[in-house]
Order: C-alpha cells, then sequence, then structure tokens
C-alpha cells in the first residue's frame, strides 16, 4: 500500500489476520505490542505513522465496542483504509460494523483508489505477481 497520511515513506505491505484467543482485549494488545517489540518496534525514535518494522493493530474484537484510554475498537480508521478492508473482507465478505450496523463492503466500494495493491504468491515466478487490486 502507498503510505496514507505521512506520504513520504515507502510503501507498506498489510495483512489481516483472524483468531481466537481467551485473552482480553487490554491483555491482548499487551501480547501485540509484545511482539511489536520483538520485531525491533521501539516507539521512543520514531514519528506517529512513520516506517515502523511491524505495526499491530486490533480491528475488530467480536462485535465488542471499547472504548478505554489505550484501546478502541473497533479501530478507528477501520472504514478509512483501503488497506485494511480489503484483506479484512477477504477473509469475512459479509462482516458488518458493530456499532452502525452498516456492511463493511459497502463501505469499502465507497472509497476512492488508494494506492491498495494485492500481491499473489506465483509458486513458477515468485516476486512477479504484482496485482493492482483497487
Ligand atoms: P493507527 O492506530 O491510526 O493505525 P498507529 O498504529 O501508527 O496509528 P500506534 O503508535 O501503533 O499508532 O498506536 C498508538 C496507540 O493506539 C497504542 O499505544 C494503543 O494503546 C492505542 N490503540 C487504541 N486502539 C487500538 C487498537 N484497536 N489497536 C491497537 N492499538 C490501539
Ligand atoms: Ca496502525
Ligand atoms: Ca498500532
Amino acid at each position: 500500500t502507498e503510505p496514507m497520511y505521512r506520504t513520504d515513506q515507502p510503501s507498506f505491505l498489510n495483512a489481516v489476520l483472524e483468531g481466537r484467543c481467551h485473552l482480553e482485549p487490554e491483555s491482548l494488545l499487551d501480547a501485540t505490542s509484545a511482539v511489536e517489540r520483538k520485531f525491533g518496534r521501539r516507539r521512543d525514535s520514531v514519528p506517529a505513522k512513520g516506517p515502523r518494522p511491524l505495526d499491530v493493530d486490533i480491528l475488530l474484537y467480536g462485535s465488542r465496542v471499547i472504548r478505554s484510554t489505550r484501546l478502541t475498537v473497533p479501530h478507528p480508521g477501520l472504514c478509512e483504509r483501503r488497506f485494511v478492508l480489503e484483506p479484512l473482507l477477504q477473509l469475512a465478505p459479509q462482516l458488518t460494523h458493530p456499532e452502525t450496523g452498516l456492511r463493511l463492503a459497502a463501505l469499502l466500494q465507497a472509497l476512492p483508489d488508494q494506492g491498495v495493491y494485492c500481491y499473489r504468491r506465483n509458486p513458477y515466478n515468485p516476486g512477479s505477481s504484482k496485482e493492482h487490486h483497487t
């Protein structure tokens, strides 16, 4: 994805994953922050929305709505980011927004082109398969 917000930086590789967990949301945030640190992310030196080795955001937690000092779920950027909605809807095409009930697919359709490309692994020629997705 071409960078949003701070455009003077290289492109990002984005992915969405779905999982089951036994942790409460804030404990999950502690766990994902620990993974970010393990990948070399240091929060003191890099400006917000700048390049980082890894950024793990919690997009949704089932249908729960959470607003605490540390955590907002659904993630506030969810509805405006193609790089989030496209891979998310590949996993779960029927998802609706827990607060508004709107179909995420409809929200995605209304977004402009944001320079999101989809990489598919081509077993015969790895690295060759960049495909414009939006
Ligand atoms: P954005 O959240 O807009 O994608 P970012 O990921 O670059 O920006 P960070 O610097 O990684 O922002 O996170 C700032 C703070 O956001 C974290 O310390 C965390 O407490 C808080 N936060 C609030 N809601 C969430 C969420 N749903 N997932 C991850 N972090 C969250
Ligand atoms: Ca983020
Ligand atoms: Ca983050």
